[in-house]
């Protein structure tokens, strides 16, 4: 794999880039848009793991392997520019962890504005980290799921197959957080840290037909990404841990992968894409006006015309 240099990251993830597309009000190009994120999901953890499935879809549908996450490479900041379609500079969200007393991010998430143009549209996020409650804005999210007895990727996977008949999603977030409890404790290479991308692999396979089942999938898109990647240091007391957070290369290289509805079949996508971009495809895909000052671009090259 061939990486830009970290220069070139920063400046990415810095750059506010503004949408040539705000105008733009074509219809939808598809009814349901799935964003699925493996958190710490490295493309070179990926590349060594037994995830089928990912592999599969990456490989008929269109992806790169070199998209970035923005600066902190942290799991909320991350996040929230993915389902806000802006940087920390401007969503603000830069804490990591489940602050309640912090209050709710103060820019529109992609739910909100889904739901602005479009208030029939469902919308739902099932999550394994109690701080995504931060971006869980009043009346944007028809279902937000954060199971707390049981954060598997396989319980959130089924929690998800469960509820997808009844909702019928126009715009659904989930999150696996497996490969980043694994890889901070024993290591981004671990065998450990493989069994969880493996487990996320499964956990993918029910989500996928679960979709089948309720009927969705010809009229669906799927986005699979991560809010970050990760680089092992050595603890105090000389063992393996995993940790993310800086703006090196390993750090801030996230997977980008579309399949489904209109998607390019076996493209690989050669345009910059950034952790912003994944909320613009998402609201360009459903037909929602990109608002002016988004900083995310839709990945139009991954489509057919
Ligand atoms: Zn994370
Ligand atoms: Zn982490």
């Amino acid at each position: 794999m061939k990486f830009k240099s970290t220069l070139t990251l920063l400046l990415l993830s810095l750059l506010p880039v503004h949408s040539a597309f705000s105008a733009e009000t074509a219809g939808p190009r598809a009814k349901h848009v799935f964003i699925i994120s493996f958190d710490q999901g490295a493309p070179a953890g990926i590349e060594k793991a037994e995830m089928p499935l990912f592999k599969e879809m990456a490989a008929k549908g269109a992806h790169t392997w070199e998209a970035y996450t923005i600066v902190p490479s942290l799991t909320l900041p991350s996040h929230t520019s993915m389902l806000t379609g802006v940087g920390i500079q401007k969503h603000q969200i830069d804490w990591n962890d489940y602050q309640p007393d912090k209050g709710l991010v103060k820019v529109p998430t992609i739910f909100g504005l889904a739901k602005a143009k479009d208030k029939g549209i469902s919308t739902a996020m099932f999550v394994s980290k109690q701080k995504f409650e931060h971006l869980n804005l009043p009346g944007t999210v028809d279902f937000f799921d954060f199971p707390a007895k049981d954060q598997t990727c396989g319980n959130v996977a089924q929690e998800f197959a469960s509820h997808v008949d009844e909702l019928k999603p126009g715009l659904c977030f989930i999150h696996f957080g497996d490969p980043d409890v694994m890889g901070h404790q024993f290591g981004v290479d671990s065998p450990e840290k493989m069994k969880a991308f493996a487990d996320t692999d499964k956990a993918l396979k029910v989500i996928r037909d679960a979709v089948d089942k309720a009927g969705l999938t010809a009229d669906s898109v799927f986005i699979l990404t991560a809010d970050h990647g990760g680089h092992d240091i050595q603890d105090k007391n000389g063992i393996i841990r995993g940790t993310h957070g800086s703006s090196s290369t390993e750090d801030v290289t996230i997977p980008w992968v579309v399949w489904g509805k209109g998607v390019k079949p076996g493209f690989t996508i050669h345009a910059a894409v950034v952790q912003y971009d994944t909320a613009a495809t998402a609201l360009w895909l459903l037909g929602v006006p990109i608002p002016e000052d988004f900083w995310g671009r839709p990945v139009i090259s991954a489509f057919e015309p």
